[in-house]
């Protein structure tokens, strides 16, 4: 299917991560791998979020070429890439209804019509200024430790404001899960992808995947880590993992393991990690004595 991205830095942030090479790299590798054939990138460079996406010249542009040839998808980097204004979001409900047009997010997804009514409040939360700016910090920190986004965790950070929030969303996720929801359901409910969902379960060990596949990217091109023994690395996310699970609880017993895993890890995944330990402990109910014992026998 034809797509076209959409790029937007402000003067700003131009000194930060957020280039312009970089979103084009992430839509249009999004693009190949969700199967939209990216025809055109237009940017509005130094413009603020602020700015009505109405007078934007790259977006007015965009939305030119959009129908002079007949494209329907947008692709962005997240939602505040579109527009910080909520004002927006009916603009775009608009050229949804009038224009039969799809505005995809990596971070965020589909901005569906329904997304857009039905989670207004949390729009609007998340346009509010100081939210703003914890997202925005938040997402350059967990950018900065992973040297790939393939995994869209931006949107976590939109999700939830606080360590205690996501441990509530992660408990959230696993609680409907045991109680027999559907994956999409929980997916449709939190704002995350199903893929997403699936690998914060396998974290759990509640959700097994192909042995011989990647379990955050799904990529074929995995191997024994020559670092870390013991360890798998993906060599197309750059995720690596241990070959049981189990490793991980151990590794957070030690300072210098921990030290470790936040070399290894972007700060959400050492959280999973750690939710993952309390999560064991108290299913197991003895638990944590066990791994205690089996520490002691190593
Ligand atoms: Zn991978």
């Amino acid at each position: 299917m034809k797509a076209v991205g959409y790029i937007r830095v402000s003067t700003d942030e131009q000194a930060k991560r957020l280039s312009p090479e970089v979103q084009e790299e992430l839509i249009i590798d999004y693009g190949s791998r969700s199967g939209y054939e990216v025809l055109n990138v237009f940017r509005d460079i130094g413009v603020s979020g602020s700015i009505s996406l109405r007078i934007r010249p790259g977006f007015q542009q965009l939305l030119d070429f959009c129908l002079r040839n007949n494209v329907k998808v947008v692709i962005a980097l997240s939602l505040d890439r579109l527009t910080r204004e909520p004002d927006d979001l009916d603009y775009i409900a608009e050229l949804i209804q009038l224009h039969d047009m799809k505005f995809i997010t990596i971070y965020e997804g589909e901005i569906t019509l329904e997304k857009i009514s039905r989670t207004e409040t949390r729009f609007k939360t998340y346009f509010d200024k100081e939210y703003r700016a914890f997202a925005r910090e938040r997402t350059f920190t967990i950018m900065h430790a992973s040297k790939k986004l393939r995994f869209g965790i931006g949107k976590l950070s939109q999700i939830v404001k606080t360590d205690d929030e996501f441990t509530q969303l992660i408990n959230k996720i696993i609680n409907d899960f045991k109680s027999g929801k559907a994956i999409y359901k929980i997916a449709h409910e939190t704002g995350l992808t199903e893929k997403q969902i699936k690998f914060i379960l396998w974290i759990f060990d509640l959700w097994t995947v192909n042995p011989s596949k990647c379990p955050r990217c799904g990529s074929g091109k995995i191997e024994r880590d020559k670092e870390y023994r013991g360890f798998i690395r993906c060599r197309h996310c750059g995720f690596v993992y241990p070959l049981t699970k189990t490793t991980w609880d151990k590794m957070l017993q030690s300072e210098s393991d921990r030290l470790l895993l936040n070399k290894l890890y972007e700060p959400y995944i050492v959280k999973l990690i750690e939710i993952r330990q309390t999560v064991i402990n108290s299913t197991l109910g003895g638990g944590h004595h066990s791994i205690t014992q089996h520490l002691e026998k190593t």
